[in-house]
């Protein structure tokens, strides 16, 4: 066993916070989330990112890239959030939904068409699979659909809460594609909907308090073309192509709340050094050591399920189970984090020239999207044979 990193991976982290401390940590992430004009990463930041060379780190050498693992993109990840988690959205969405959906389901042609692309930073991504009838009942609430009309299909219905979608050139969209069969998870196909230039796609971002620079959207589909070659994976076999790219969304997920993890334990342990009550620093109070301690333990223990589960789906094991532990232990451990460091800040905690209250926020988010909380215990429940509660 070795937990260590390799020397690249090290090299990566180091440029990435080095990046992160100047470019991003402070003013960036509060303008960013202060001004809901924005809801994304302003062009010259997705060029200052172009240029550190790291939309390349998911796609493999001979498409391109720099031939990175998934333990590349929680690293890229972890450093983002740490500085604004909104930024690490706005990246991931094109990676994550971007590079490794096609890698994973993807035919050579999408392959050789779409990636050295991303790896450019010359197209955005997003990803559109949750419909107003509810994100948990996934299979039962899809009700887009998608007919073959020559070369293409038409698409029809509404998706809601995509991020990023507002900026993106292409969603990738779970739609209904056979309504007759019983079994709804061989009734959908994804597809490449291109935004662009497409009559039938609407996109209403949405207002929200978490996570504010990253845009939560109602997509609308009303007759909407795309073409037959768009199609990721086979018809009606959306479903299984889309299980591999939830399971590194949610170790992304797991990585982001890590990162919220990180800035949150530095920035109490400077202000317990700072701050002073009684005539000493507040970090002399054993109520206050208490909750850097529990941060600090709860930190590694999530760091450490989530870089095995990125190691597991590296690897091409099984890691369905470590993915959603992942997901569900570094998400609460980031509200507790940003909860206990409210407690530390206690009243400059509350202004919005104060992070603590941005991570306090942000990470609720991640404790029910993209999954929730509830429905990952859930599955954890049955992989140990217990059956389903619903
Ligand atoms: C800001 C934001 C960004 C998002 N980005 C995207 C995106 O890019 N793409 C995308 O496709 N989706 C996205 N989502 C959607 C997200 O995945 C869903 O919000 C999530 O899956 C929960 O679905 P829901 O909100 O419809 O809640 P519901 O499904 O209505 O659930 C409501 C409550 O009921 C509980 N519940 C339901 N069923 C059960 C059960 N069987 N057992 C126990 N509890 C249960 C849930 O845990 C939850 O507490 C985003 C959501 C948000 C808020």
């Amino acid at each position: 066993m070795d937990f260590g990193f390799t020397r690249d991976q090290i090299m990566l982290r180091k440029s990435m916070r080095e990046f992160v401390d100047k470019e991003i940590k402070g003013e960036y992430a509060r303008d960013l989330d202060d001004d809901l004009s924005k809801m994304f990463i302003d062009e010259s930041m997705w060029q200052k990112i172009k240029d550190l060379g790291i939309f390349a780190a998911s796609v493999p050498e001979e498409y391109g890239g720099l031939g990175g693992s998934i333990i590349d993109d929680v690293i890229i990840s972890e450093e983002f959030a740490r500085g604004s988690t909104a930024v690490a959205m706005s990246f991931g969405a094109t990676t994550g939904f971007g590079a490794r959906s096609i890698l994973f389901g993807g035919t050579e042609e999408q392959k050789r068409l779409y990636l050295p692309q991303i790896a450019e930073g010359e197209i955005k991504f997003a990803m559109a699979v949750t419909e107003p009838a509810g994100g948990t009942d996934l299979l039962g609430a899809i009700t887009t659909t998608a007919r073959p009309e020559g070369d293409h299909f038409i698409v029809s219905g509404q998706k809601i809460y995509i991020t990023n979608a507002h900026m993106a050139d292409y969603i990738l969209t779970l739609v209904r594609t056979d309504e007759t069969t019983r079994k709804k998870s061989k009734s959908l196909t994804l597809f490449l909907m291109p935004v662009k230039d497409n009559p039938g796609v609407k996109i209403v971002p949405m207002k929200k308090f978490t996570i504010k620079g990253a845009s939560a959207c109602e997509v609308f589909f009303d007759n909407a073309k795309v073409p037959a070659e768009n199609m990721v994976g086979e018809l009606h076999n959306g479903w299984y192509v889309l299980l591999k790219t939830l399971n590194h969304e949610r170790i992304i997920v797991a990585a982001l709340t890590n990162g919220i993890g990180q800035a949150a334990l530095e920035d109490m342990v400077a202000y317990a050094k700072k701050r002073e009550a009684f005539g000493r620093p507040i970090g002399q109070y054993q109520s206050i050591q208490h909750k850097i301690a529990d941060t600090a333990m709860e930190l590694e223990l999530a760091k450490l399920i989530t870089y095995k589960a990125a190691w597991l789906l590296e690897a091409g094991k099984p890691c369905h189970m470590e993915a959603v532990m992942a997901k569900v232990f570094s998400s609460e451990m980031a509200f507790k984090a940003g909860t206990r460091g409210l407690d530390i800040f206690a009243g400059y905690g509350v202004t919005l020239e104060c992070d603590m209250q941005r991570y306090f926020r942000d990470s609720r988010q991640c404790t029910f999207s993209p999954i929730s909380n509830e429905m990952a215990r859930n599955f954890i429940a049955e992989q140990f044979g217990l059956p389903k509660s619903y």
